[in-house]
């Protein structure tokens, strides 16, 4: 039995679209399997169709969030409850092509436990968002213990083992492609074309992304916050020096008070130190956030998740 998980947020557009094609894809394999979607707190008739879906089909499972959680969230929520021997993640904008599930399948079947898919192209990426992916993919790889793989999406197949291991990461902040690519296993990756969305347009704002972004550096790696360190150093010699050159002045009786010179150390040592605080910051604030142990989701019908899901089994 294969899982297919498909978070949606604001997708009404789409939801009926990509149903159809998935139904098709999966009645043409000779695999069972659900299709779960997990509808992030949306605020359209996202909700409704589902359950309308769920209803009126047995592979259809349909769960709501009381508000929205974010894309990572939600994928974990459908990774939590699927029941399935691998289980699928994709988008639910036809941006993560259906007719690829087969391809998956296959690499599944030839003993892959995870199957990562790799975008080469997305049609309606701009060549900002273009130029800034490859950037981040090459500067998240350079400071990560573990590899990321460049344009890897979160369009994958896990094998139920896979799955099984996930399920124990617990974190609030969670960069997917991050635990995925670290976790072991047998993997390969397929490339895809992402064409464009079926309809409406991307629910990711410049905000989320980039808070998507710093979640994936902060939960990936310490460098930043070792880096800050490494500035102090270097800022705490070329202050060394500096006042050698001062007492060297002081004693030739050429000192004289330059509040140039000051104004250019203040600001230059301000910016450093407020560059260190504000790395730290953020780690401590991620510190905060895990102490807190809030749950990770909860949903508006809580009774969906009785103890006959796979996480309350785990
Ligand atoms: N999504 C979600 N919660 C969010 C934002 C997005 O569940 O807060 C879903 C969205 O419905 C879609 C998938 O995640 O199925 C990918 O989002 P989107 O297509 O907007 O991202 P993009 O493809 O532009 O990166
Ligand atoms: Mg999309």
């Amino acid at each position: 039995m294969i899982s297919i998980v498909t978070p949606v947020y604001n997708e009404e557009d789409n939801i009926v679209f990509f149903y159809n094609a998935v139904t098709q894809v999966m009645k043409n394999t000779s695999y069972d399997y659900e299709l779960l979607f997990v509808n992030d707190g949306s605020r359209d008739k996202t909700e409704m169709l589902i359950n309308q879906l769920a209803q009126k089909d047995s592979h259809v499972r349909a769960l709501t969030f009381a508000r929205n959680f974010g894309h990572q969230i939600a994928i974990t929520c459908g990774m939590d409850m699927a029941c399935g021997d691998a289980v699928i993640t994709m988008d639910g904008d036809m941006q993560h092509p259906p007719e690829l599930i087969p391809v998956l399948l296959e690499k599944w079947r030839e003993g892959f436990d995870i199957v990562q898919t790799v975008r080469t192209a997305t049609e309606d990426a701009g060549f900002i968002k273009r130029m800034t992916s490859s950037g981040y993919y090459a500067f998240i790889n350079s400071i990560s213990k573990t590899p990321i793989v460049p344009g890897g999406s979160d369009f994958r197949l896990m094998d139920k083992k896979a799955i099984q291991v996930f399920r124990r990461f617990r974190e609030h902040s969670r960069f997917i492609r991050g635990i995925v690519g670290g976790m072991g296993f047998k993997q390969t990756t397929i490339e895809f074309e992402a064409p464009k969305r079926h309809a409406g347009v991307s629910k990711f704002s410049m905000k989320k992304m980039l808070h998507f972004a710093m979640d994936g550096v902060i939960t990936n790696s310490t460098i930043p916050l070792h880096l800050a360190f490494y500035i102090g150093i270097l800022a705490a010699l070329a202050g060394g020096l500096l006042i050698l050159h001062v007492i060297y002045c002081y004693i030739t009786g050429s000192a004289v008070p330059g509040w140039s010179t000051m104004t250019i150390l203040i600001s230059l040592f301000g910016s450093i130190n407020l560059m260190g605080l504000g790395i730290l910051g953020e780690y401590v604030g991620k510190i905060l956030e895990e102490t807190r142990n809030r749950p990770l989701y909860w949903l508006s019908n809580d009774t969906a998740m009785d103890k006959s899901t796979p996480y309350y089994k785990a």
